[in-house]
């Protein structure tokens, strides 16, 4: 079997006393789409956090693509180019256009020359449909817009993998629809995936695993049919009936 593109060996993590990651192992194979379930608080957000460097953790290994990215000595800025993240809050810098926002990242770290970092920008605009926005400033776009523009900043540079930390929560319910199409289409294009979603129907169509977090362990997991269909546990069953 092919190695898993992520995997996560016995991860522990705690704020002072608090334990937040109590042990997790998960396997993220390459262009899979896997989702982290859960009550607030359960862990989701910080494991995200962990994978990307944003936070370090105190037990456990993390692999991508075979090689150590946890613990010392790890290069972050080489590290997010290849796993990149997107937050609830779209973090776009305000004063700058759409088209700057999307270059900023690639032109301050040399990946590429700004001829080639704009070009690739508007090609990466124009597959989440904003193209003829590129002028604009983020307060003249919706948050829908706004989200997409900031999935595209991430997409520009070509990272192997995406956490996605509840991306559509800021978001008026009309405009939802528009963000999960775009990590649909993702997904459809083989992207490998992790996410934290409270839809839980998008998460249940677009997984093929999904785990249920529950006090910063993972108590169940499984394909989403599995796990949203006949939940073995009776704190993911109680969980589900709360939020569906
Ligand atoms: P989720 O995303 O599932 O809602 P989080 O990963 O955000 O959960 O949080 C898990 C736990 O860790 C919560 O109890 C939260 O209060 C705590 N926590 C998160 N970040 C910090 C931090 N920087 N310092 C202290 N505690 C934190
Ligand atoms: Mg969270």
């Amino acid at each position: 079997m092919a190695r898993p593109l992520i995997e996560l060996k016995g991860i522990g993590k705690s704020y002072g006393k608090l334990r937040v990651i109590d042990g997790i192992d998960l396997d993220i194979p390459r262009h899979s789409v896997v989702s982290l379930i859960g009550a607030s608080g359960s862990g989701k957000s910080t494991l995200l956090r962990c994978l990307n460097g944003l936070e370090d953790i105190q037990q456990g290994q993390i692999r991508f693509d075979g090689e150590v990215i946890s613990g010392l000595g790890i290069d972050h800025v080489a590290l997010r180019r290849r796993i990149g993240m997107v937050f609830q809050s779209y973090n776009l810098f305000p004063h700058m256009s759409v088209l700057d926002n999307c270059i900023v990242a690639p032109v301050t770290t040399h990946s590429c020359s700004r001829t080639e970092a704009e070009a690739r920008a508007l090609t990466m605009l124009e597959r989440v449909g904003m193209r003829d926005k590129a002028k604009a400033f983020p307060d003249q776009l919706s948050g829908g817009q706004q989200q997409r523009v900031a999935i595209a900043r991430t997409m520009i540079m070509q990272p192997e993998a995406l956490l996605l930390d509840e991306i559509t929560s800021a978001l008026d319910p009309e405009l939802v629809m528009e963000v999960l199409d775009l990590v649909r289409d993702l997904a459809m294009q083989g992207m490998t995936m992790l996410l934290t979603t409270h839809e839980m129907n998008f998460a249940r169509e677009i997984s093929d695993k999904v785990c249920f977090l529950h006090a910063g362990r993972i108590l169940e997991e499984g394909p989403p049919e599995q796990v949203f269909g006949s939940p073995r546990e009776a704190a993911t069953r109680s969980f589900l009936r709360r939020v569906t």
